[in-house]
């Protein structure tokens, strides 16, 4: 019988869900609404189009592709408020209501907005949406300068956008180094010193707590140590909270047996999104997939937020293949997500990071050990608890690093095998 999926959210979950229902049920139809006034693209090349290394075309023609092949329907503009997960209804802003077979909530994240005096005034910003990287775009202004907020990954990828347009950058970190969520203290010191190399100034231990206008339309930082700055915009990257549409935070279906692991836990997780089962359902016939999904950390053996883009598109495919074959509980045909690991590639102006797991051990915890090799800016470090491996760190550039980070591949399959040997 043919059947009405409807999809909210054009990101790497949605899309990919989209994408298996229609490769596995042509027949069926497919729905996707998105609150952003365009195709679906990829969110991740964002800073590259801001620095000019793509172009619109291939930012969209991901998307675009993937809609026409498929026959989906496609509503951009359309905000979701509310989802009545037992009648599987969906009410957008505008009013519409529309029901559907099967639902899938992919709305991702929303970055977090900076709330310091005066963080509403034009040339503050974040980055997540193309229409946030428009509003950059046009504030750039070659040989400027900037601030930018927060030292993680989407951070440090902005800051290669602007330093392709000569601006001059000002990183401000809230902890006493760059990174700290995804490499530990030596790794982030070989990052911090190839920014200084290139003209990023680094202020550890530093916050901007404070803006104001100047009559030439520039911004004036002041920081927690009262600096005071003035520059054309400032990125605010301060992290990533689930974007959910549903009222009812308290539905759960969390079924991973977060017991798994007795390892000890070096850092804490987010608190928010919505927490799913292992087929990633929450509601009979209803899924959740993506950045917005609570899912299980193959390496810490809990659920947390592991907003990556490829695990994005592994849940959206197996909630693709789940929302075809519903309803579970009768159908043999459905497929569990054993779970995630967060695994970051990057390059800071030429040196090449990979890291994945624990990226630090807790030194005074029994159980935990690492290996390590350093070598000018060639680094590994692999971190064991209990003789399995729990995590790792790679870094090279130039010659060393096609070397080096090819590794990775290998430790991340061995990491993934151990972890799904406990299981
Ligand atoms: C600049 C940048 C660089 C990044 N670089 C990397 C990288 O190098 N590697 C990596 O792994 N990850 C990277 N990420 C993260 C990656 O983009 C996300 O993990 C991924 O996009 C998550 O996909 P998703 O489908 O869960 O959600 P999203 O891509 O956030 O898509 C969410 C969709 O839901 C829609 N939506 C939200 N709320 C509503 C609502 N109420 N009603 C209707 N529609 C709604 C949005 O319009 C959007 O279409 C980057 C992110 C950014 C912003």
């Amino acid at each position: 019988m043919k059947k009405r999926h409807l999809i909210i959210g054009a990101g790497n979950a949605g899309l990919s869900a989209a994408l298996t229902i229609a490769q596995l049920k042509p027949k069926d139809e497919i729905e996707i609404i998105s609150h952003e006034p365009w195709a679906p693209y990829c969110r991740c090349l964002l800073t590259y189009y801001l620095e000019g290394v793509i172009t619109k075309e291939r930012l969209f023609s991901w998307g675009e592709e993937i809609i026409k092949k498929n026959h989906i329907l496609y509503r951009q503009n359309k905000r979701v408020i509310n989802v009545d997960v037992k009648n599987l209804t969906v009410e957008c802003e505008n009013g519409r209501q529309t029901n559907a077979d099967t639902i899938l909530i992919a709305t991702g994240g929303e970055p977090q907005k900076p709330d310091f005096p005066g963080a509403e005034l034009p040339g503050i910003f974040t980055l997540r949406t193309f229409a946030d990287a428009l509003a950059i775009e046009k504030r750039i202004r070659p040989g400027g300068r900037w601030a930018v907020a927060g030292a993680g990954l989407v951070s440090l990828k902005t800051i290669a956008a602007l330093h392709h347009h000569d601006i001059n950058i000002d990183l401000f970190a809230t902890s006493g180094r760059i990174l700290s969520q995804v490499l530990d203290p030596y790794a982030a010191n070989l990052a911090a010193a190839r920014l200084t190399d290139n003209k990023v100034a680094i202020n550890v231990n530093e916050d901007i707590i404070a803006a104001t206008t100047t009559p030439d339309n520039q911004l004036k930082l002041t920081s927690n140590r009262g600096r005071e700055l003035r520059v054309d915009g400032l990125l605010y990257g301060k992290g990533v909270n689930a974007a959910s549409p549903l009222d009812n935070s308290s539905l759960s279906r969390d079924d991973w047996g977060a017991a798994i692991s007795s390892a000890p836990q070096p850092w804490q997780g987010t608190q928010d999104g919505i927490s799913v089962n292992s087929y990633l359902e929450l509601n009979e016939n209803l899924f959740v997939a993506g950045d917005t999904a609570r899912i299980f950390d193959l390496v810490r053996g809990e659920t947390d937020r592991l907003p990556l883009w490829p695990l994005a598109g592994e849940q959206g495919l197996v909630a693709g293949f789940n929302m075809v074959n519903a309803n579970l509980k009768e159908s043999r045909l459905s497929r569990r997500y054993a779970g995630g690991i967060s695994c970051n590639a990057f390059s800071i102006f030429g040196l090449d990071f990979i890291s994945a797991g624990y990226r630090e051990i807790l030194a005074d915890e029994s159980g935990w050990h690492s290996l390590e090799q350093k070598r000018g800016d060639s680094y590994s470090r692999l971190n064991f608890y209990r003789n399995q491996l729990k995590g790792f760190i790679i870094s090279g550039s130039g010659n060393t690093s096609s070397g080096n980070i090819k590794k990775a591949g290998p430790l991340l399959a061995r990491i993934k095998r151990e972890a799904l040997s406990r299981q």
